[in-house]
């Protein structure tokens, strides 16, 4: 028997795809992890924006199957950076043309003067890579705020294929594209939210074996037997979708907490009476400190209504304490600040998330050690799995692919 911890994508994903017995342990009384949605005084929020773009047309098969094909939008990408006093197109390497006349000169003269060699962190890749004005413009001082970190901790590849690499060719070309044809990417959305897509996976598997509410507390490796709140459960797989530290240390396995780092974010999703000032981005990036957060996304410009309906985006240290409600009220006041919205608008409704786990500090030390641990857990039959199980950066497309793969590996 599989037992399976976690009913978020990766957890429900592995148990449609194995042809073996299994059990879920979710400790959460709802399935879906962080790929859930609120309904709300009209409202529909995520667990923070959910947006996606499915490759793999088996996956997409599997994750469509129980979702009218109207429900689902395809909505056309429009996301912007506030910079300064001016909105310029994302990512910013490409569209520094759109910047103040000296701002460019200084970008392109940059963007070409750029003699160092080697690098071996984010930020000296920043620098080698984009020049010191694009770096320092927007790079550094967005991915800081987001990641809570100082840039020079984390690896090169820290954000593997999610970073927008463009070279200076793609740059010197995107200063004569058609705005209207560089906005060609679209992505998919289902009306009723991200849930919709786990309620689709949910019919692949047989919910009876899913448990609400039990968590495990400890995990006997050698007699392969997991304890939970409620019971022991003898399993010859596990599969844990738990934030690998967690798994490490229910498994008593002794590791250099130092390594595993990562930042949390805690997102507002808000609703007012009225349409905002912002009636076309579906998001925006904000790299300047005098905005709290660093990125809002437009619910109402996606679905195309007349309520102007946020999440807001605000990055923090794992271990840094929050004040909830000063952070709200800068948001509110920030967001004056920065164009969306006027002294009128009128909060209807809001809810406040902590995403904890966000996003990992990925650096190589950590990788190391992660690639050790696993192969240690894999000779244990217990297989670390999913975006926090596998402590790295990736989208639900990629979490559906490994449950996939595992799961073809491990059915008997
Ligand atoms: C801010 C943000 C925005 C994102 N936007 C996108 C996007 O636009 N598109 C996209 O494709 N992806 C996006 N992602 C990534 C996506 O959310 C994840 O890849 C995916 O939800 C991870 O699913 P999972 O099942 O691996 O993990 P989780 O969703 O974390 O599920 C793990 C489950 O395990 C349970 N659990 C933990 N410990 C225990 C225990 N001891 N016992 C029992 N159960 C336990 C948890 O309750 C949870 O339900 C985003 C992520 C973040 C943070």
């Amino acid at each position: 028997m599989d037992l399976i911890i976690g009913a978020g994508i990766t957890g429900l994903s592995y148990a449609a795809y194995t042809n073996n017995d299994y059990i879920v342990i979710e400790k959460d009384d709802q399935v879906g992890g962080y790929c859930r949605t609120i309904k709300q005084d009209g409202f529909v929020w995520d667990y923070s924006g959910h947006f996606f773009h499915f490759q793999d047309q088996a996956i997409k098969n599997l994750i469509f199957s129980g979702i009218n094909a109207d429900d689902v939008l395809t909505v056309t990408k429009r996301t912007q950076i506030k910079y300064k006093d001016r909105l310029v197109d994302y990512p910013f390497q490409k569209n520094i043309h759109q910047l103040p006349q000296q701002e460019f000169i200084d970008c392109l003269y940059d963007l070409f003067q750029n003699p160092v060699k080697d690098y071996s962190t984010f930020k000296q890749m920043l620098y080698a890579k984009f020049g010191k004005s694009i770096a320092e413009k927007f790079l550094i001082p967005y991915n800081q705020k987001l990641y809570a970190c100082d840039l020079d901790t984390l690896d090169v590849d820290a954000m593997g294929r999610f970073f927008p690499f463009a070279d200076k060719e793609d740059i010197i070309a995107n200063f004569k594209t058609n705005p209207a044809t560089s906005y060609n990417a679209t992505f998919l959305y289902p009306k009723g939210g991200a849930m919709e897509y786990v309620h689709s996976l949910c019919r692949h598997v047989d919910m009876s074996k899913v448990c609400l509410r039990e968590y495990i507390t400890h995990i006997d490796l050698q007699a392969h037997v997991a304890t939970t709140n409620k019971r022991q459960i003898h399993y010859d797989n596990l599969i844990s979708t738990m934030p690998f530290p967690a798994l490490l240390t229910l498994t008593a396995t002794p590791f250099d907490k130092s390594l595993y780092t990562c930042n949390k974010v805690l997102v507002f999703n808000i609703g007012f009476d009225r349409k905002g000032l912002e009636v076309n981005n579906n998001w925006i990036y904000y790299p300047e400190s005098k905005y709290i957060f660093y990125r809002v996304g437009f619910y109402d410009n996606i679905f195309q209504k007349d309520r102007l309906s946020v999440y807001v985006e605000i990055g923090y240290k794992e271990d840094q304490p929050i004040d909830y409600e000063y952070a709200f009220q800068r948001t509110l006041h920030d967001m004056q600040l920065a164009g969306i919205t006027t002294p009128q608008h009128r909060v209807v409704s809001h809810n406040t998330l902590l995403m904890n786990p966000a996003y990992v500090h990925i650096t190589k030390q950590m990788e190391q050690d992660r690639a050790r641990k696993m192969e240690q857990l894999g000779n244990s039959d217990v297989f670390s799995i999913g975006r926090y199980g596998s402590w790295i950066y990736c989208s639900i497309e990629d979490n559906i692919k490994q449950s996939k793969n595992l799961a073809s590996q491990l059915s008997r």
